[in-house]
């Protein structure tokens, strides 16, 4: 296959996904709550995935002005939710609102992380995929990236893979690479955690509050997983 042809094979997946945008609305509408991936509809094949979206409730995140991550982590954890459902994936989340996962402000961060990954646990997902902004003191600083736990040889391939789509699909110029993450570090399963941008950077926060870039970034993790996957299969013993 020339490069042109998997070029076009990309755009047009893409092009179905973001179309299919009104129909997963109403599917995104149907369950708010956190469905089990081992439901009896799953099928055996079907990877799942488990998103986190960064921060909630009194945990606001990065701010810049009145932009706050949070919300901008949960809107790509959304769209990226029905891209998922759409391609086939099970999908849960670690919330699906603004809220954190503890109910007393002396428990702190700790003790919604610890139930974060108790989510993650009991679905016992393929993947983790967490999404997070940035923010700096300089606003020089731009562009999407991806990145694996410390020593995760399959997580930073997945991370490389997503790095190489935000890279066809956003302006970033930003490599894959790799951090030390509660989530990522206490499951043991294969993720990566993808800061969406900086909103400390004025263009690119613009960006990160629109819903057709939320969708790209989505888009681009989306594609990274399927090309880990299908990467995965073909070097599986057997196949
Ligand atoms: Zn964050």
């Amino acid at each position: 296959m020339t490069n042109e042809q998997a070029r076009k094979i990309i755009y047009s997946k893409l092009a179905a996904a973001l179309g299919l945008a009104l129909v997963l609305a109403i599917v995104a509408n149907i369950s708010k709550k956190t469905m089990p991936l081992t439901s009896e509809t799953a099928t055996v094949l079907a990877p799942g995935v488990v998103i986190d979206a960064g921060h909630g409730g009194y945990d606001g995140g990065a701010e810049w002005g009145n932009v706050v991550e949070k919300n901008i982590n949960l809107d790509i954890t959304l769209h990226l939710r029905e891209i998922l459902l759409a391609a086939g994936y099970r999908v849960a989340l670690t919330r699906y609102g603004d809220y954190s996962l503890i109910e007393h402000a002396q428990t702190k961060k700790r003790e919604d992380m610890a139930r974060r990954l108790a989510i993650i646990e009991q679905n016992a997902p393929d993947f983790i995929i967490c999404i997070h902004c940035n923010a700096m003191a300089s606003t020089r600083w731009s562009g999407g990236q991806a990145f694996c736990q410390q020593d995760a040889e399959q997580g930073l391939e997945l991370a490389k893979d997503i790095q190489h789509f935000l890279r066809e699909f956003t302006a970033t110029t930003r490599f894959a690479s790799s951090l030390n993450h509660y989530l990522l570090r206490e499951s043991n399963i294969t993720g990566c955690l993808v800061e969406a941008g900086f909103l400390s950077n004025s263009a690119e926060r613009e960006l990160l509050q629109q819903a057709s870039y939320q969708r790209r970034i989505a888009a681009a993790v989306w594609l990274g997983l399927d090309k880990y996957s299908h990467d995965e299969h073909e070097n599986s013993p057997g196949n």
